[in-house]
């Protein structure tokens, strides 16, 4: 089962714990950060000659998705399918989810992602993986998330999107029903945990190659059993909660027995602090900032984004630390 080779690392390990059954499905979030983020690790690492094709597949599907500008009239639900249905078949000529397609050999695919914000109506796309025997059908995905945009309640397609994640029903209720005030949320809740072991001052500046690591980044977060709650990327578990770090545990063990550990600490180091950038993201002052860019905790979060197959071999090779 080496199928998850190909993926970048921070969503392969996702999907081997899928595979191996510890969760239902898994994603990525695609967008020009997500390609750019290709390019970049692509370009840090550019002795590795097995990845010119890979940076083919980048840039040409980061243009392709450049070019791509989905439009409708009104707020209604039939506008909204039928735009759908456009985007989806331009998202399905991407390179990269051809890619991923050719390469995984469980469900994969790819649908529009809408979100009602109190101004307007925004777009993107998530790439699905699940194992062939346990994957919804794309359209109800879809569905469910045309009608939340039209009823303007996101809070149930979070938590069908959660479900679909595999993550701790009382993760995603706590998340759902815990109130939003302007200076606390369900993300900045779930990060509080691990918040002293996060050295805000070591994370890069967007756009500078890294040159700290991850290591520096969050020391002595293993020190914090709250670490092993931060299993998946995008996941904000419930404060202290006990199934999300008893899954994660078992997550933990499942991949170390694959993959060398250090990746797999990585790993864990990476979603924690990315969860902590994006709840910082939420609080009012930054409001609207964008995902963490590539490598911004750290050179590892760069090497992050290579496929797995050359993230381990860099590992195994030391190149971690050059
Ligand atoms: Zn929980």
């Amino acid at each position: 089962m080496s199928d998850v080779l190909a993926l970048p690392a921070f969503a392969a390990l996702d999907v081997r714990a899928v595979m191996e059954e510890e969760r239902r499905g898994a994603s990525i979030q695609v967008d020009n950060e997500y390609f750019r983020g290709q390019e970049l690790a692509v370009d840090a690492v550019e002795t590795v000659s097995s990845l010119t094709e890979r940076q083919r597949i980048a840039s040409q599907s980061r243009q392709v998705y450049d070019q791509i500008q989905i439009d409708f009239d009104s707020l209604t639900r039939e506008n909204l399918k039928s735009a759908s249905t456009r985007y989806r078949d331009l998202l399905q000529q991407l390179p990269e989810v051809r890619y991923f397609k050719q390469q995984f050999s469980g469900t994969c695919f790819v649908i529009p992602e809408w979100l009602r914000t109190p101004q307007r109506v925004n777009y993107g796309a998530r790439i699905y993986f699940f194992r062939e025997d346990d994957a919804p059908a794309p359209t109800d995905v879809l569905d469910r998330n045309i009608d939340a945009v039209v009823t303007g309640d996101r809070g149930e397609f979070e938590q069908y999107q959660g479900a679909l994640h595999g993550y701790p029903e009382c993760c995603i209720e706590h998340f759902s029903e815990c109130e939003r005030t302007e200076e606390m949320g369900p993300e900045l809740e779930a990060v509080e945990p691990v918040a002293d072991h996060i050295d805000t001052s070591e994370i890069s500046k967007n756009g500078e190659i890294p040159s700290t690591s991850i290591d520096t980044i969050t020391d002595g977060i293993f020190e914090s059993p709250h670490v092993y709650a931060f299993f998946a990327r995008e996941f904000y578990p419930e404060p202290d909660c006990d199934q999300a770090r008893h899954r994660g545990i078992s997550i933990y063990d499942t991949l170390r027995d694959v993959y060398p550990e250090p990746v797999v600490k990585d790993y864990f180091r990476i979603n924690a602090g990315w969860s902590y950038l994006m709840a910082e993201a939420t609080t009012p002052d930054t409001k609207g900032s964008s995902r963490p860019s590539p490598g911004s905790l750290g050179r590892e979060h760069l090497l992050f984004h290579l496929p797995l197959a050359v993230t381990t071999r860099l590992y195994q090779n030391g190149k971690k630390d050059s």
